[in-house]
């Protein structure tokens, strides 16, 4: 049967796009559905704009230090309307720069939303489409916890647009879009709270940078409320009452929930071409993004394999050397490097402590803890601290973190490193780049006890 397309992607975010162009390098015919902008999350309400953000706050510490380097700086302020329209306007930039992209590989695109109506068809646009592969990069959307009142709440969606900056905001949760959004508001000024259900922010990281985290961020002005959640939200003239579930009640301006993301795949019709779904709504795939149905394909967010957008991209694109390049290739999951933004940054690679630990390792903790030469005139009181995790036996690095000022920009190196295997001989054995934070991983001797 002769279908319209080779390939038809539904959802031209981080994976989909890039799958679309490798599969069209290799002369597929593709179409691309996209219900919203092209580019998908990370560009649009995500990474990109999220990191801009954090640009844009960090400014109020750069100014104070700046006057520890001799600098005087005059009268500050700060304009969120124009910051907003600055970063939607760079976003529409990224936007037309992926537009571009896709026409240059010969990738159709088609506005809209796509439903799966069949194992070789979507309707897409009152328009039914054949196409003999699928693939679904529809990625996820912010699960809210069912709280009455919870219409009230925004997320990191709406924070992002904002019509004015609150005085007061309560951010709920404490994964990666907390911490980050905490740490970017309260470097606006705007007074934050902090709730997290449980005992430490960062479930899943590192214990010794979960636990600095929350202390720079206290000192920072956050007020971060360990062991506490909110079980009622009212709608006030300023803003929303929120009741707590330590009795107490707290007013005000916006209460921002950050609980997780979920796979988009509702409303989707991936049951009518019987593809299987785990029970939190996430496509299976096999080690090849492929589904239970031979000729779809799942990449991203939607998999709930790892939420982050260069995972995304890896898979996207060994989807498209699999099965269009003729190179059998299964994007590798293990040693993910990844940042946390937050204020100041975390870097992180390979297993924590306690993740060693559980998977039997033997293990010997070498860190440092150190205050970073631009605090000593800049004035900071923030510390940075490293953290290798290692193989007593092997030599082999299980694990390197850090937290502190340029740690996202470290740790992509170190990750090379981690993934490859090395000891910690062959960390040692580096030359240091000095003077930087970074030298304290070839630089790290002492054993913790
Ligand atoms: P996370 O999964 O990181 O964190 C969710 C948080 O919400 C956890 O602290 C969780 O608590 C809490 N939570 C879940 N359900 C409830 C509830 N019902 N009531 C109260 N708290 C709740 O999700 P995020 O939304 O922060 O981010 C989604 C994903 O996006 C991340 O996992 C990450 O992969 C990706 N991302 C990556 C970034 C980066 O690379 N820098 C930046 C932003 C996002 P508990 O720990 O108890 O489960």
């Amino acid at each position: 049967m002769a279908y319209d397309y080779d390939l038809f992607v539904i959802g031209a975010g981080s994976g989909g796009v890039r799958a679309s162009r490798i599969a069209a390098s290799f002369g597929a015919r593709v179409a691309v559905a996209e219900e919203y902008r092209i580019g998908g999350t990370c560009v649009i309400r995500g990474c990109v704009p999220k990191k801009l953000l954090v640009y844009a706050s960090h400014f109020g510490e750069d100014f104070e230090a700046a006057e520890g380097y001799g600098w005087t700086v005059g009268e500050r302020s700060f304009n969120w309307q124009k910051l907003i329209a600055d970063k939607d306007a760079e976003i529409d930039r990224l936007n037309g720069l992926y537009i571009k992209t896709l026409q240059g590989a010969g990738v159709r695109m088609i506005d809209g939303r796509a439903v799966v109506t069949g194992p070789n068809s979507v309707q897409v646009a009152g328009k039914t489409i054949t196409a003999e592969r699928i693939l679904v990069a529809v990625g996820g959307w912010p699960s809210m916890p069912d709280v009455p009142g919870i219409e009230h709440a925004i997320t990191s969606n709406e924070a992002l647009h904002l019509a004015d900056l609150p005085e007061k905001l309560v951010i709920v949760g404490g994964g990666y879009i907390a911490v980050e959004f905490a740490g970017i508001f309260a470097g606006m000024g705007v007074a934050v709270t902090q709730l997290y259900r449980g005992e430490q922010i960062l479930r899943g990281f590192d214990d010794d940078l979960r636990n600095r985290l929350a202390k720079e961020m206290v000192a920072k002005g956050i007020d971060l409320r360990v062991g506490t959640n909110v079980t009622l939200i009212e709608k006030t003239d300023g803003g929303v009452r929120l009741s707590l579930t330590d009795g107490s009640i707290m007013d005000t301006g916006a209460v921002m929930y950050a609980t997780g993301r979920h796979a988009n795949t509702a409303g989707l019709g991936l049951e009518t071409a019987g593809v299987e779904l785990a029970p939190n709504g996430a496509i299976k795939v096999d080690a090849y993004s492929q589904t239970n149905v031979d000729n779809i394909y799942a990449v991203g967010d939607v998999t709930d394999r790892v939420q982050l957008t260069p995972v995304a991209i890896k898979e996207g694109h060994a989807f498209a050397l699999s099965v269009y390049g003729g190179m059998l290739t299964s994007p590798e999951h293990d040693a993910i490097p990844s940042a946390v933004f937050s204020q100041p940054p975390i870097g992180t690679v390979g297993m924590s402590e306690a993740e060693a630990v559980a998977a039997g390792h033997s293990i010997d903790v070498y860190e440092s803890d150190f205050r970073p030469m631009k605090h000593t005139l800049g004035g900071s009181s923030e510390r940075a601290y490293t953290k290798m995790v290692v193989d007593s036996e092997s030599d082999v690095v299980l694990g390197a973190h850090m937290i502190g000022l340029d740690a996202a920009e470290i740790i992509q190196g170190i990750g090379i490193a981690v993934k490859a295997g090395l000891t910690k001989a062959q960390f040692d054995a580096t030359v240091a780049v000095h003077p930087s934070s970074a030298e304290e991983f070839v630089l790290m001797r002492n054993k913790r006890d």
